[in-house]
């Protein structure tokens, strides 16, 4: 008869990270802006705020070396999934899935590309209105992954598809400070930007901790953030995501001027006047506002009023303002050449 309770898994003991990379010879590529974790304290601490992962089932992207996947090992998970585009760190991964046996599947691939929708059992999926499933997402990626990443995965919690096909799974990630800062800032602050409205708008957006450049190897010429995701049960606001993105786009294109200016570009030349008059007083938006002024209730006016507009006038929401000034440009310089004779 068993007795007692069972011992939850922790790993053997295993070379260090430190060693593992001289094992390996992973020299950190500068160009793919590799930086390592070395201090098991701090890749705990990236795991504890991923919340409380016990039999949960957790991709880690960008796992390098591996040691926030030793973390994640060791916090009481089911299964964890590493995706990793770089081969040189499949070895060492290997170790890792040997010492966590039947824990550890080993993906080599980009997690651009990698269909996320595919990686665990159906059965973890939850109602959206339910709480968050017993899926998370964590990382420490490369800065030029994060940012393109993490639009990605807000049109996908938008959708309900990719790694959000689960439900709302919840995701912990590490951004470079000045996007950190960006992701979590509120209504009239200075790094308020398009960032952190698509983000609110969708999430709920909690900044864990920063980790000082110094802590990662080689040394980043940046501090780091640590940023908690839980998607929204209802979004704040009710139009679709490419909507969303155009309004917030064009808005902050002037982010010094007045919020007019932005929400004017949304328009033909030749409707302009009008139309920007008439999203506005449909909103109920003070033209006068700075884009960083606007809060996120004042972004739903307006691209509701901006859904009316584009169903009232069908060829709206494909009209490019910068191409339009391509166009433009175009035919003056070709009227030039035609003045001074010069063929095409
Ligand atoms: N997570 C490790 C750590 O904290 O020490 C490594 C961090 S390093 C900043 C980023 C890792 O992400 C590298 O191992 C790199 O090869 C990997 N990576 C970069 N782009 C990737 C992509 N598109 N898909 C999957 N992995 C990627």
């Amino acid at each position: 008869m068993a007795t007692g309770k069972i011992a939850s898994f922790r790993l053997p003991p295993l070379p260090t990270i430190g060693e593992i990379i001289k094992l390996y010879k992973l020299r950190a590529e500068k160009q793919l802006s590799q930086n390592f974790l070395l201090d098991l304290r701090l890749t705990d601490k990236i795991v504890r705020n991923a919340g409380s992962l016990k039999d949960s089932y957790v991709c880690e992207v960008g796992p390098g070396p591996g040691g926030i996947t030793r973390s994640i090992l060791n916090a009481g998970i089911t299964q964890l999934l590493v995706v990793e585009k770089d081969t040189r760190f499949i070895p060492g991964l290997q170790l890792l899935a040997e010492a966590a046996p039947g824990k550890m599947k080993i993906v080599h691939g980009d997690i651009l590309t990698y269909k996320m929708e595919r990686a665990f059992p159906k059965e973890l999926q939850t109602e959206w209105k339910d709480g968050p499933p017993n899926v998370h997402i964590i990382g420490n990626l490369p800065f030029n992954v994060s940012t393109p990443l993490i639009i990605r995965w807000l049109e996908n919690v938008a959708n309900k598809t990719g790694p959000f096909f689960y439900g709302r799974t919840q995701m912990t990630l590490t951004f470079q400070k000045e996007v950190a800062e960006r992701l979590i800032a509120s209504t009239g602050s200075r790094q308020r930007s398009r960032l952190s409205i698509m983000a609110q708008y969708l999430c709920n957006v909690k900044s864990c901790f920063m980790i000082p450049g110094r802590a990662f190897v080689p040394k980043p010429k940046v501090d780091v953030g640590v940023i908690h995701f839980t998607p929204l049960m209802e979004p704040q606001i009710n139009q679709p995501f490419k909507l969303v993105e155009k309004v917030v786009r064009c808005v902050f294109s002037f982010r010094r001027k007045y919020c007019h200016r932005g929400i004017a570009i949304l328009f033909p030349e030749s409707q302009r006047k009008e139309l920007t008059d008439q999203m506005i007083d449909v909103a109920d938006v003070d033209p006068l506002l700075r884009p960083v002024e606007l809060s996120i209730p004042h972004f739903r006016r307006l691209c509701d009023a901006y859904g009316q507009l584009c169903a009232e006038h069908p060829h709206l929401f494909t009209y490019n303002f910068r191409e339009e000034l391509r166009q433009k440009k175009l035919s003056r310089n070709k009227m030039q050449r035609k003045v001074k004779h010069i063929p095409d």
